[in-house]
């Protein structure tokens, strides 16, 4: 009796393309689930920046925007993420994410006036709230300066709206990023008024956990293998889960 052995290149091949099989015939099953949608597209929109804080929290968000003929522009920015090593991890996999499925993807780390991912500078703007509890004045504060750099580049890049997977974790208070993420796009819409105009930004403040996203986002963890990390992001979070 002979055995089949697959060599790890073939194996490689062929877990790409089940993966890239499943994608598509999710697609298929979600464009049928549509009238009943508790997911609200504002109206024209067809790209939207997507704020990502990890490869997990935004594969099933993008997914679902792409079965919706949205293009997704992936915008990853975290300066909260300590240690830099951990910032590194997940950006890899953010990354992986996007080029798997052909997807623009950008980020401002490397442009800054700052080494690494910014942290110090985020540390300098959470001053005093070190000891508040998750989902605190910390959290709100963190929200809004990584939304408001989301809000900033979506005007930058000419595109009109702009979300964050941030509104996708039962870890965090959906009321404080859909505030953070309003509060940001109003800030942004304030700058560019006083530079003389230019493309205004909408915050699409979306529950993006509705329509099966949440064990949908647990599937395609599993699926593409992501890393899966074991706390929020900053120091004071790590100490918490650690
Ligand atoms: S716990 Fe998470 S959301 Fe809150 S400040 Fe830390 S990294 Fe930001």
């Amino acid at each position: 009796m002979s055995t089949f052995v697959v060599s790890e290149p073939c194996a490689i091949f062929w877990g790409k393309i089940l993966i890239i099989g499943n994608f598509y015939d999710h697609i298929e099953k979600m464009k049928q689930k549509e009238k009943n949608s508790a997911i609200i597209i504002p109206e024209g929109c067809e790209r939207v920046l997507l704020h990502s804080c990890c490869a997990p929290c935004s594969s099933a968000i993008v997914e679902w925007l792409l079965s919706h003929e949205i293009e997704p522009i992936i915008y990853y920015y975290n300066p909260n993420i300590y240690p830099l090593e951990e910032y590194e991890k997940r950006k890899t996999e953010s990354q992986r994410h996007a080029a798997s499925l052909g997807i623009q993807w950008l980020s401002d780390d490397e442009s800054g006036e700052y080494s690494g991912n910014g942290h110090e500078t985020w540390l300098h703007e959470v001053n005093g709230l070190e000891h508040e509890p998750e989902r605190g004045r910390r959290c709100e504060q963190c929200f809004y300066i990584r939304l408001l750099a989301a809000a900033r580049k979506a005007q930058a890049c000419g595109i009109r709206y702009f979300a964050t997977t941030l509104a996708s974790s039962r870890w965090k208070n959906l009321d404080q990023v859909n505030a953070a993420g309003l509060r940001a796009a109003a800030k942004a819409n304030e700058e560019n008024a006083l530079r003389g105009g230019g493309q205004s930004v909408v915050f699409w403040a979306q529950n993006w956990r509705k329509d099966g996203l949440q064990e949908r986002r647990n599937q395609l963890l599993k699926e593409y293998q992501f890393y899966n990390q074991q706390y929020c992001g900053c120091e004071f979070s790590m100490r918490k889960e650690q």
